[in-house]
């Protein structure tokens, strides 16, 4: 009989027509009128589960969208098992946006699939999918297996939170497999141990009772909006630290050993620095190269101000409101709710008697930063699962955006969570265009399954 990889080799053409078939399903969360779809993307995965093997159901309380579900534990009580996250819903995408093809007629030219999703993130989906059907076709799965994709990623993941703590039992693993995302080039694999957490804040500055002459006032009453400024301004020194006490307390401080780890990074993110920012220069904490400044030091960003009067020509006015919305990477040990409460009493202190301020923060909803811990044996057995895949060694990196549910499965569950991408980050997730490069698809799998192979030795192994 056949080995997996061979079998999944041997299979390529129908697992590329598979993937085909769940691209073609608009399955869109982020438009209530594309719900039926998502459920039709759900139950396509069922019965694709059911029919490798596997044990599977959809999972949804009243009005939310599919959680599809699949367990096979056939490997036994002592043999380890693989939980493995991903995400089925897509994105909107309309051709009128700019797309060569229609986006859900995926298209394949110059060695990649055109298609919304096809990158974030059903070709995710579909690999560990197909890397499943080939241990279990081949009798090679030395691992018990549960696979759990989710549908309302790009919708805001309002109910996988819940179900993780409802199912702890149910979804208990020693590994926690998270596949969605990307890495800066097709041919290094990058690997990504540290994600940042986020806190948004919104504020208003409030002056005079309305909209003043600038002439007749101006000069004996303080602008809202130069207030706003004044506050917005004094939340950074000149050499860029944030300046609201204790912010910077709780933060892990990177190691020697781990800035080497790192460094790895360097050259990647500088030449990607400056290829995509178009900034004349670079900015931030000097004592700290651009990818630690990026991956594991917290920041605190204005993303929006507005206020007084904006249109055609000109009006003298002292505006009576401005407004502001910013928010705040984290890292670990920075608890959203202990920075909220900081920036908040700074925010107030700055606030000069003149204008009156209020300022709110998402702190129940917000996410705290994750470091996932790059010398255990679950991410050994990744590095190599790459190394066997990809045919080089992953670089290992901390990133600077958020994937809350990383965070949930480190809290909730007991196993170890690795990420593993198989896309490329210029394929166009949730813009025009989005494709999978094919080779990185097939790579991916092959990746799942060396994985499984190491994750299973490593047990053997230990026992
Ligand atoms: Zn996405």
């Amino acid at each position: 009989m056949d080995s997996a990889p061979d079998y999944a080799r041997q299979k390529a053409a129908d697992f590329i027509a598979q993937l085909n078939e769940l691209l073609t399903i608009p399955s869109i969360s982020t438009l209530a009128e594309h719900a039926p779809d998502v459920e039709r993307a759900a139950r396509w995965l069922v019965d694709d589960m059911r029919r490798i093997g596997l044990r599977a159901e959809i999972h949804r309380a009243d009005g939310y969208l599919p959680l599809v579900y699949g367990e096979w534990l056939g490997a036994g009580a002592d043999a380890p098992t693989v939980l493995v996250y991903g995400h089925y819903d897509v994105q909107p995408a309309d051709i009128a946006d700019g797309w060569g093809t229609p986006p859900f007629q995926p298209t394949q030219r110059d060695g990649r699939i055109y298609a919304r999703g096809a990158l974030d993130s059903k070709g995710h989906v579909i690999a560990h999918l197909k890397a499943v059907e080939s241990l279990l076709a081949t009798g090679d799965a030395l691992c018990n297996i549960k696979l759990l994709f989710e549908g309302e990623e790009e919708s805001g993941s309002a109910h996988i939170y819940q179900f993780v703590r409802d199912n702890r039992q149910r979804l208990q693993a020693d590994v926690i497999v998270v596949s969605d995302g990307s890495m800066p080039d097709e041919k290094q694999p990058v690997l990504v141990y540290g994600l940042r957490g986020i806190i948004q804040f919104e504020m208003t500055v409030t002056g005079p009772a309305r909209d003043l002459h600038s002439g007749h006032y101006g000069g004996n009453v303080h602008n809202p909006l130069q207030a706003l400024t004044e506050i917005m301004a004094a939340l950074h020194d000149e050499r860029g630290r944030v300046t609201v006490p204790g912010f910077y307390d709780a933060v892990r401080p990177i190691t020697a050993q781990e800035r080497d780890v790192l460094d790895g990074m360097r050259e990647w993110s500088e030449r990607e620095w400056h290829a995509v920012t178009g900034a004349p220069a670079t900015w931030g904490e000097p004592d700290y190269a651009l990818h630690e400044r990026s991956g594991a030091r917290p920041t605190l960003e204005i993303n929006g101000m507005a206020g007084g009067f904006f249109e055609k020509g000109f009006k003298t006015v002292i505006p009576h409101k401005a407004w502001a919305k910013f928010s705040c990477r984290l890292v670990p040990d920075q608890q959203p709710a202990t920075i909220a409460g900081q920036v908040i009493d700074y925010i107030h202190a700055l606030t000069p008697p003149t204008v009156r301020v209020e300022v709110t923060s998402d702190w129940r909803d917000a996410a705290p930063g994750v470091v996932l811990d790059y010398e255990s044996p679950s991410m050994q057995a990744c590095i190599r699962a790459y190394e066997q895949g990809w045919g080089v060694r992953p670089i290992l990196t901390r990133e600077g955006g958020s994937v809350p549910v990383v965070a949930v499965f480190a809290e909730v569950l007991d196993g170890d969570v690795v990420l593993m991408p198989f896309g490329y980050k210029g394929g166009g997730a949730h813009s025009t265009n989005e494709y999978i490069v094919i080779e990185m698809f097939h790579k991916g799998i092959q990746t799942a399954l060396a994985f499984y192979d190491q994750f299973a030795a490593l047990h053997s192994g230990a026992d």
